[in-house]
């Protein structure tokens, strides 16, 4: 028998939680370069910036042509946009240097998929790229042990908000973050929030151990 899904996002009921997401008018697009192995994962956070934000594009792949296919030249052209990724030359979003940054490029994986997506797509390395100096705790509490600085890609998108359009109200995102956590431990005996499936999440800190030269 087929298995129910949500047509929104494509979650089971157990998971979906398309119900609790409002919506949140940022005037920045965000435009998220998601891995393919994060797009039916149960615990990515994409599918609620999806639900929630007003202006997000979210384009799956890895190298230049799946992306170009997406039309990424298209995005970056009509626009300043910021990466948001740390690295040995980004500057500190909190710094005051984001003023003439109308778009934020995202990266939705693990740290070395993200860095692989970063590898293969080299016009990428030319873009103003961003860190936090001071990123707040991570309230995912679906990872086992984050490390300092980790968010979910969801929580590094809120704090970039938060952080450059102030007047813009992040609640909602926060708020389906939590649904989201809330159902997974529900429904998800003990025995299975093992180590096999961890939520991905990128420590948006310069100085951290991923944060290597390029
Ligand atoms: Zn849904």
């Amino acid at each position: 028998m087929a298995r129910a899904t949500c047509a929104r996002c494509g979650m089971h009921p157990n998971t979906c939680v398309c119900d609790e997401c409002e919506r949140v008018d940022n005037s920045q697009r965000v435009v998220v370069l998601q891995h393919p192995s994060e797009v039916s994962h149960s615990k990515g956070t994409v599918r609620v910036l999806r639900q929630c934000l007003a202006r997000i594009d979210v384009l799956v792949g890895e190298d230049q042509t799946s992306f170009a296919r997406q039309g990424l030249e298209g995005l970056l052209s009509k626009t300043r946009t910021g990466l948001l990724f740390p690295s040995a030359d980004s500057q500190p979003v909190e710094g005051g240097a984001t003023s003439d940054i109308d778009q934020w490029l995202v990266l939705d994986g693990t740290w070395r998929k993200a860095a692989k997506i970063l590898h293969l797509n080299p016009q990428l390395g030319q873009l103003p790229c961003f860190h936090f100096a001071d990123p707040p705790v991570s309230q995912y509490r679906i990872r086992k042990a984050p490390r300092a600085g980790q968010l979910s890609t969801l929580e590094a998108v809120a704090h970039l908000l938060t952080l450059t359009e102030p007047d813009t109200d992040i609640a909602p995102l926060l708020n389906a973050q939590e649904a989201l956590v809330r159902k997974r431990l529900a429904f998800v005996p003990d025995g299975h929030r093992d180590s096999r499936h961890q939520a991905s999440g990128i420590a948006y800190a310069c100085g951290q151990p991923q944060c290597k030269p390029r």
